[in-house]
C-alpha cells in the first residue's frame, strides 16, 4: 500500500451491516430460557401484537425467517402450479424463490432508473391471465410506488405481497409500511432493522389471510373447534392442508419484543448517517447518491452509491477491492435474480432487464447500521473519497 492508501485505511474491519444487542435484549432471552416455553409461548403473541401495533395492521403472524414468511404469504394468496407472480430482479433471491416453492412462476419487471424499485408501468406490461400476485420490494428501505402498484393490482385482481424486509419503520405518503398492502413481510435477520436471530413476520388486515398463515406455519393443523370437520375429543386436532413447521421460538420472539422498543432510535441513527454520506458525496461527481422519492420516507436499510464509470479509469470491481483493502465492509445488493445460474437455467438471460443490469455493474453498498459511530462514517467517507481520487479520470 502507498502512504496515501494507508492514511485512509481503517485499523479494524467495518461490516456493511450488523445487529445491536444490549443488556436488555440479553436479559429478555435469558428469562425465557429459564421459563416453561422455549417454542411457541406468550412472547410469540406479544411480538406479533407489538409489530402489528407499530405498523398499524390488524394482524401479524411470526415465522422462523422472512423467507418462510414469504412462502406462507404465497400460500395464503393461493399461488399454485401455473400461476405467475411479478417481482423485481433487484432483490434477494427469496423474493422470487417463494413463488417457486408453491409451484408458481416468478416473472420479472424491470426497475425504475431513479428509485431502483420495480416500475409499475413495466408490471402492467407483464400481466397475463395467469398472473395472480405482485411481490414489490421496498428496496433499501424506500417504499415502492404503492398507489400505482395497488391500482394495477386492483384492475387485474392481483394480491400484493409487499417484501418490506428492508423497510421496517418506513412510511409511504405518511402511512406506515406494513398496513398498506394485502400482506407485508418483514425480516429479522441480524443485518435488518431489528433482529430475532432468524425471524420474519407477515402483517395483514385480512382475517382470511391471517387464519391461513397461522395454520401454514404449523403443518396445516388447527385446534380451533369451530374450524374442524370432526371432533374426536379434547386431544383432537385436524390437519387440513400441507403446511410446514415454520414456527419462531419464544426466546427469539422475546428478543424481537426487546429490539422493537428501540426501532425509533435505530432508524434515526441510520438517517443521521445517511445525511452525513449525502453531504460528503454531494461534490464528488463520480458518486451518484440515492434518490429520495417525495412520497417515500425511507428507513434506510442500505446506503448504495452508483458510480459514474465514464468518469473513472477502472470498473466497479477495482473500486470495491480498494475499499475492501481499506477495511471497509462494502457489498453489492444485488446480483440480479434472473442472472443467478438457477434462474438462467429456466431461460432468463443477460439483456432481459437492462436497467437492473446496468445498475448491477455500478453499485456499491457502504456500511450502514445503527451501532456505527460517527467516526466509522467518517472513515468510510475518507476511504471512498481517497479511492475515487486515485481512480478518477479527468474529463
Ligand atoms: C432478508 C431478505 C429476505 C429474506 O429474509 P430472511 O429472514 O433472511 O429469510 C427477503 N427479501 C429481501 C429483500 C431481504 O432483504
Amino acid at each position: 500500500m502507498t502512504k496515501e492508501q494507508k492514511k485512509n485505511s481503517r485499523e479494524t474491519y467495518l461490516p456493511y451491516g450488523k445487529q445491536w444487542i444490549d443488556e436488555d435484549d440479553i436479559n429478555a432471552v435469558v428469562n425465557v430460557l429459564k421459563g416453561d416455553f422455549l417454542t411457541t409461548g406468550p412472547y410469540i403473541g406479544e411480538f406479533e401484537q407489538a409489530v402489528a401495533d407499530y405498523v398499524g395492521s390488524k394482524y401479524a403472524v411470526a415465522f422462523s425467517n422472512g423467507t418462510a414468511a414469504l412462502h406462507g404469504a404465497c400460500f395464503a394468496a393461493g399461488i399454485g402450479e401455473g400461476d405467475e407472480v411479478i417481482t423485481t430482479p433487484i432483490t434477494f433471491a427469496a423474493s422470487a424463490n417463494c413463488v417457486l416453492y408453491q409451484g408458481g412462476t416468478p416473472v420479472f419487471a424491470d426497475i425504475d432508473e431513479k428509485t431502483y424499485n420495480i416500475d409499475p408501468k413495466k408490471i402492467e406490461k407483464k400481466v397475463t391471465e395467469k398472473t395472480k400476485a405482485i411481490i414489490p420490494v421496498d428496496f433499501t428501505g424506500q417504499p415502492v410506488n404503492l398507489d400505482a402498484i395497488h391500482e394495477v393490482a386492483k384492475k387485474h385482481n392481483l394480491v400484493v405481497i409487499e417484501d418490506a424486509a428492508h423497510a421496517l419503520g418506513a412510511k409511504y405518503k405518511g402511512r406506515m409500511v406494513g398496513s398498506l398492502s394485502d400482506m407485508t413481510m418483514f425480516s429479522f435477520h441480524p443485518v435488518k432493522h431489528i433482529t430475532s436471530g432468524e425471524g420474519g413476520i407477515i402483517t395483514t388486515n385480512s382475517k382470511e389471510f391471517y387464519d391461513k398463515l397461522l395454520m401454514f406455519r404449523s403443518h396445516g393443523i388447527t385446534r380451533d373447534a369451530d374450524k374442524m370437520l370432526e371432533n374426536h375429543g379434547p386431544w383432537y386436532y385436524e390437519m387440513q392442508f400441507l403446511g410446514y413447521n415454520y414456527r419462531m421460538t419464544d426466546f427469539q420472539a422475546a428478543l424481537g419484543v426487546s429490539q422493537l422498543k428501540k426501532i425509533d432510535s435505530f432508524v434515526s441513527r441510520r438517517k443521521k448517517y445517511v445525511e452525513m454520506y449525502n453531504e460528503a458525496f454531494r461534490e464528488v461527481k463520480q458518486v451518484i447518491t440515492p434518490f429520495q422519492d417525495k412520497d417515500s420516507d425511507s428507513s434506510w436499510h442500505l446506503y448504495i452509491i452508483k458510480l459514474d464509470l465514464d468518469a473513472l479509469s477502472v470498473s466497479r470491481k477495482e473500486i470495491f477491492q480498494a475499499l475492501q483493502a481499506k477495511n471497509i465492509g462494502v457489498n453489492v445488493h444485488y446480483i440480479p435474480v434472473h442472472l443467478l445460474p438457477y434462474y438462467k437455467e429456466m431461460g432468463h438471460k443477460n439483456g432481459d432487464y437492462p436497467i437492473a443490469e446496468d445498475l448491477y455493474e455500478r453499485i456499491i453498498s457502504l456500511p450502514l447500521f445503527p451501532a456505527m459511530e460517527e467516526k466509522d462514517v467518517q472513515d468510510v467517507i475518507g476511504a471512498v473519497k481517497a479511492t475515487i481520487r486515485e481512480y478518477s479520470r479527468e474529463v
